[in-house]
């Protein structure tokens, strides 16, 4: 078993944060298989290097020790192009243009999981108006849905102890896969990170579970090795929502400068057994 906490460095981890990552590492552990840290830090207008060394400093906190280099996003771009390559020469993704402007103003545009679904405005565009435009014109690269979804059939993963999904990635539509400003969407980059750390076990938040979707369509029209997904309950805070990076009262940063011991903390939550005042909303 191989297992991973993939924080991105965009803020101080909180609670829910240390939920995950001790219930990834409790895992590992108890199947004497691996712990392994990743650093989701290739937003660059958000990431902030302070925030690695932070997260890093809770982790060992909470006592939980890692195998193997932290592996960086950053480090990997070489990977995330070759695949958007692969998926290229595939025509399976094609460049937008369009402004967020631009989608907000098409009345059509309805929500799916991952946000507004792309009204397609780009996908129909000649080879030679495409060259053209993306010779003076900044633009990102979308997803043919129809097309991917064409290609694979229909496609399922494993949910630990609940039997297998059926992903809905249609549901999404024409997703990024690369923006203008980053070069891989956190769907494209995750999935081939996972798949190339060898993660067996993705162990993360239900509020990722949709996610999964696009992960599992990404892994079959990618030729990588499917791992087994376990979505877990969310952390919330008094007023029952579930915690943001926002909330700085339950940042890991301030219950350690408050003199709670991070070892003891880590094996009550990997018991289910939350501080006063927060809970577990279950998936
Ligand atoms: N960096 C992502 C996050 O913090 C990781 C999500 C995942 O575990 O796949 O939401």
């Amino acid at each position: 078993m191989l297992t991973r906490f993939a924080p991105s460095p965009t803020g101080d981890l909180h609670l829910g944060h240390a939920y995950s990552a001790v219930l990834a590492h409790a895992a590992a552990r108890a199947a004497g298989g691996q712990f392994r840290i990743r650093i989701d830090d290739i937003d660059g207008s958000r990431s902030r290097e302070a925030f690695v060394g932070a997260s890093l400093a809770d982790l060992a906190w909470l006592g939980l020790d890692r195998d193997g280099d932290v592996v960086r996003q950053s480090n990997r771009l070489g990977d995330y192009a070759a695949a958007l390559d692969d998926l290229r020469r595939r025509g399976l993704v094609y460049p937008c243009f369009c402004t967020r402007a631009d989608i907000a103003a098409s009345l059509s545009a309805p929500h799916g999981p991952s946000g507004a679904i792309y009204p397609g405005t780009c996908r129909g565009l000649s080879a030679a108006a495409r060259e053209r435009r993306m010779a003076d014109e900044p633009h990102c690269w979308r997803l043919d849905m129809a097309r991917a979804v064409a290609e694979t059939g229909e496609l399922a993963w494993e949910e630990a102890g609940q039997g297998f999904r059926t992903a809905d990635p249609a549901a999404h539509g024409d997703i990024v896969l690369a923006r203008k400003d980053a070069p891989a969407s956190y769907h494209l980059a995750s999935t081939l990170d996972d798949a190339a750390i060898g993660v067996t076990h993705v162990i993360r938040g239900a509020d990722l579970i949709a996610s999964t979707d696009v992960h599992r369509l990404l892994q079959a029209l990618l030729g990588l090795v499917v791992p087994i997904y376990r979505h877990h309950a969310l952390v919330c805070g008094a007023d029952g929502k579930r915690l943001a990076k926002r909330d700085a009262a339950a940042s890991l940063k301030a219950l350690r400068e408050a003199g709670v011991d991070g070892r003891a903390l880590a094996a009550d939550l990997a018991a289910d057994r939350l501080p006063a005042g927060y809970s577990l909303q279950k998936p």
